[in-house]
């Protein structure tokens, strides 16, 4: 057998608790088998899985189609989510868009906002913050966004922003930020849990912020 890593030559090396043939791969110095009964190890399942959260299938859908349990599923998303590295740097002078996208957590009355800024430029997802609808959501993420020293920042009308942006670098109004309401509506489509207002939504805050990572950057 063909080692899945390396694709190295593998040994014969005992066998399984339930009976199957076990290979030892030398150059690797991992064991593995030639078929899982757990469809869950198999290599492409992350990114399978990732695949389907840009999507918009649930997690049911997930565990559906590839055959792997629900709390597999969750548990692989939250370990994807991990790993991702939010950008560290922007180039200077960069001009952004910020804008929120209304959701809520588990139940109707538990609002929360997912605040987030794109570049301008080149639309890409510059930063991003999860948290209920208050100044102090908006707050982290600006304070965030100005460490990047941006030429402007682009926002709606809400009038939170103009106590947190300084003023020269500050435009507001609906045609500033065309380009994130576009981004908006591509959000609302690819993800599953904020594309209805019923229905589908997120039972808990972690995997809301692991899905938006794995969609933004995974
Ligand atoms: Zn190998």
């Amino acid at each position: 057998m063909d080692c899945v890593n390396c694709q190295g030559k593998c040994w014969r090396s005992g066998r399984q608790k339930n009976g199957l043939q076990r290979y030892y791969c030398p150059t690797c110095r991992k064991y593995q088998q030639a078929r899982y009964q757990y469809k869950a190890y198999s290599g492409s399942t992350d990114s399978q899985i990732k695949s389907l959260v840009r999507e918009s299938v649930c997690i049911r859908g997930i565990a559906r189609v590839l055959g792997i349990a629900r709390g597999t599923v969750l548990d692989r998303i939250r370990g994807l989510a991990a790993t991702i590295m939010r950008p560290a740097s922007q180039p200077d002078q960069v001009s952004l868009e910020v804008d929120e996208l209304w959701t809520y957590v588990s139940r109707k009355d538990n609002e929360y906002w997912v605040a987030y800024a794109i570049n301008r430029g080149n639309s890409a997802v510059v930063d991003f913050v999860v948290g209920k609808r208050t100044k102090s959501t908006l707050k982290q993420l600006i304070d965030r966004l100005l460490c990047l020293k941006p030429k402007t920042i682009r926002t709606d009308k809400l009038t939170l922003y103009e106590r947190l942006i300084p003023k020269r670098m500050h435009r507001a109004g609906s045609i500033c930020i065309n380009r994130i309401e576009r981004k908006n509506l591509s959000i609302r489509t690819h993800l599953k849990r904020l594309s209805r207002q019923t229905i589908c939504f997120s039972r808990s805050l972690l995997m809301l912020e692991s899905c938006l990572l794995v969609y933004f950057w995974g």
